[in-house]
């Protein structure tokens, strides 16, 4: 009897707590880059406004590798490309197999494209610069500005494209291949993000203003980031957006700290606004990173709050330093204290079994124990491994992804594996899982 209303239990308790199998690839990416940003700007901006930066906080946090093929120091474009396909290309190429066959290197955002997401770019540098061109075009140079609007307008056709304007693409060509277009801050915000415009944002006749400059009426990455994730959201199925924050690059050129700190400070409140737009979502990846340092900055000293502070440059060009990033979200957890900028596509793309936290090609026991065993623990002192949600604290969430896929795959063992989960097992887990659930908001 007793055993009769515990397997019950057990059933309702599964039904109330486990997701549906899921695919455990993320729903929807907002990969962030800041070009030119090493971990000097970053610190740079944090001590100018006396806190940290925004994304300083995320629960997954690495250093990324940012050669290019043949050259210990990377542009723009070889950098995207790494970031964007997985592979290393040479300075100057944008997503072809150069060196290799010179074929198109599939994008994460055509990947995302292919599974019927709608895709976006959005960035302070005119729009068809090598960063954003590396996600949606593929051509052998850089400057081939008219090939990539043609790229973008006619073969990949995101469906949100906001930044600076000219440079290859017009209003002309963005109208005839379908697409509505605004110039100024007030026409994006007077979009009806609702009605899933195809939209071309054309902002000015190149990059966009410093923000230590003033933008007039021009728009802020975090605007054009927020419109764009107004319009991708609509999509069911999910959605891919590239962020960049062009300029800190080319304030890094030209040893500008102050216009390289406006950058950041901009960036950080962008990938803000991204957080609290996927806050309490356990579909989203969000990834803050960098193609390349820029400048050499060294600090010398802090000089406080609304103080720039001391620094030395020890270039005008980009460098070989390894660049931060910061995560989180579904896959948050795959990142590695060092990685390949390379790495980025595979982390994002291959779905594993889901709850198969352990990765021996079976959601079972020992996936749960890995769960069990960092209870209630963060990012800090968890083992990454345990908490596939990525949003850095092992919990419910995470619990769910194992309850919800128990006894997929091949047990890789059958004598260490039990099969079907005993039934008081579950029940002390369940228990477990509801009694101590995270209390109030999570904070990110
Ligand atoms: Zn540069």
């Amino acid at each position: 009897m007793l055993d009769h209303i515990s397997s019950k239990l057990t059933a309702i308790l599964i039904g109330v707590l486990a997701a549906p199998l899921a695919s455990a690839q993320p729903k929807n990416v907002v990969f962030m880059i800041g070009d030119g940003m090493g971990p000097a700007q970053v610190e740079a901006a944090g001590m100018f406004t006396g806190t940290p930066m925004s994304f300083e906080s995320l629960p997954y946090q690495g250093l990324v590798t940012t050669y290019a093929a043949g050259n210990p120091v990377t542009d723009s474009a070889a950098a995207a490309t790494a970031l964007a396909t997985g592979q290393k290309v040479s300075n100057g190429v944008i997503s072809l197999a150069i060196p290799g066959d010179s074929s198109e290197l599939p994008t994460l955002l055509e990947h995302y494209q292919a599974l019927g997401r709608d895709t976006g770019l959005v960035s302070t540098a005119y729009i068809t610069h090598a960063t954003p061109a590396a996600f949606a075009a593929h051509e052998t140079s850089r400057n081939n500005k008219n090939q990539i609007a043609g790229d973008y307008l006619n073969q990949t056709k995101p469906k949100v494209m906001l930044g600076g304007g000219a440079n290859g693409m017009s209003v002309a060509a963005a109208q005839l291949a379908g697409y509505t277009t605004v110039t100024d801050a007030a026409g994006m915000l007077a979009l009806n993000t609702n009605t899933q415009p195809f939209v071309s944002g054309q902002f000015g006749t190149t990059h966009l203003p410093y923000e230590a400059d003033g933008l007039g009426a021009l728009p802020h990455l975090s605007q054009m980031t927020t419109t764009a994730l107004d319009i991708l959201d609509n999509d069911p199925d999910g959605f891919f957006l590239m962020v960049e924050a062009g300029r800190i690059d080319h304030a890094g050129h030209e040893n500008n700290l102050a216009r390289n700190i406006g950058e950041t400070i901009e960036f950080s409140n962008t990938v803000q606004s991204v957080l609290d737009w996927a806050a309490g979502r356990s579909d989203t990846l969000v990834i803050v990173t960098a193609d390349h340092e820029t400048g050499g900055l060294n600090i010398l000293a802090d000089n406080g709050p609304g103080n720039l502070p001391t620094v030395s440059w020890s270039s005008t060009g980009h460098t070989a330093a390894n660049v931060p990033v910061y995560a989180w979200g579904t896959h948050a957890n795959q990142i590695r204290t060092v990685m390949n900028n390379t790495d980025f596509f595979d982390l994002i793309t291959v779905s594993g079994l889901g709850g198969d936290l352990d990765n021996d090609g079976f959601v079972g026991i020992t996936d749960l124990n890995l769960v069990l065993s960092n209870w209630n623990q963060t990012a800090e002192s968890a083992n990454p491994l345990a908490d596939p949600t990525g949003d850095g604290f092992v919990g419910i969430e995470d619990l769910n992804q194992i309850l919800g896929n128990w006894n997929a795959g091949t047990p890789p063992n059958s004598a260490a594996n039990i099969p079907v989960p005993a039934t008081s097992t579950v029940l002390l887990i369940a228990s477990l899982a509801i009694l101590r659930r995270r209390p109030g908001p999570r904070s990110l």
